[in-house]
């Protein structure tokens, strides 16, 4: 069966692993991405993962996938992720290519797109043709498979749903439109919101998480505006594509209730026809390995 070498960048995690044809993830390294404006010592961590991977697993991988947030100059893989200051017109996939590729193919993609791609071949979209994959976390990316194809759209950036409008009246987001949804439901927004709202606790997704679960309104009023402002979103998204599933992973959707209910509630409220509200919403299958899992798919011979 198939091996291949997967690495997954995001704004708060990189991780890598080999990926086998069936889906399943061999060897999984993580570290937190470091933050702040150092383009290298984020490749060095890139190189720090991958390295532990072919030291466990050795170098018998056939391809070499990589995900990493949008946008990005695609097929060339030169990316600017939103989320990472540290990288702008950083070409990953040449880089990944010289020092771990050989002869081997190289294939990047956002890592919302191979998240879709995951949870579409072995996942929660397995035997459906329409899916939208979600990474709510440091940013809010996401991906389409559409008629079992992977959408890449013209420039290879289709599927940033992040930057779809859930506020007209909303603050000027980073990528320069007014109103997105990832100024709202990014982990540091939920933080800052909360914060905002009067919690005094540590200025992080995962601590107002917490306190949220603990009742702190402060913190359930973040997650419910990020929560509904996702629901929001997904109700568009499905209006327009007529969706199967809707799968959404990321720091953020590990959370809990405290931003599911809002989700599915504000889902409902927003959603109309049939077509539309039948749209499943779901947590990822493939668990917090799916993002590596997705850019091994990117590189893995669909079976069917
Ligand atoms: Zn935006």
């Amino acid at each position: 069966m198939s091996l291949v070498l997967a690495l997954d960048v995001g704004g708060t995690k990189t991780a890598a692993g080999i990926v086998r044809g069936d889906g399943e993830v061999l060897s999984y390294v993580r570290e937190p991405t470091p933050q702040g404006t150092d383009a290298e010592a984020v490749w060095d961590t890139v190189t720090d993962v991958l390295d532990r991977v072919i030291g466990e697993e050795g170098d018998a991988y056939t391809a070499v996938g990589i995900g990493c947030g949008g946008p990005m100059l695609w097929p060339q893989g030169v990316v600017s992720p939103g989320n990472m200051p540290a990288w702008r017109d950083f070409p990953l996939l040449d880089r990944v290519r010289a020092r771990y590729a050989g002869d081997r193919p190289v294939a990047i993609h956002n890592d919302a797109v191979a998240l879709a791609v995951a949870e579409h071949r072995w996942g929660a979209g397995r035997g459906r043709g329409h899916v939208l994959g979600m990474v709510v976390s440091t940013g809010v990316g996401a991906g389409l498979v559409l008629g079992g194809r992977r959408i890449d759209g013209k420039t290879g950036n289709a599927g940033h749903l992040g930057h779809t409008i859930v506020d007209p009246d909303g603050e000027v987001c980073r990528c320069g439109a007014r109103g997105c949804l990832e100024p709202i439901a990014r982990g540091p927004a939920i933080a800052a919101h909360a914060v905002a709202q009067g919690w005094a606790g540590e200025q992080t997704g995962v601590a107002v998480a917490a306190g949220a679960r603990a009742g702190d309104a402060a913190c359930i009023a973040a997650f419910d505006r990020a929560g509904r402002a996702v629901g929001r979103a997904i109700a568009s998204a499905a209006a327009l594509l007529d969706l199967d599933v809707a799968v959404v992973g990321g720091g953020i959707s590990q959370a809990g209730d405290v931003f599911w209910t809002p989700l599915r509630a504000s889902f409902h409220e927003h959603a109309g026809y049939p077509f539309v509200t039948s749209c499943r919403i779901t947590e990822p299958v493939l668990g917090p390995t799916a993002g590596v899992a997705g850019a091994g798919a990117l590189v893995l011979p669909d079976p069917a």
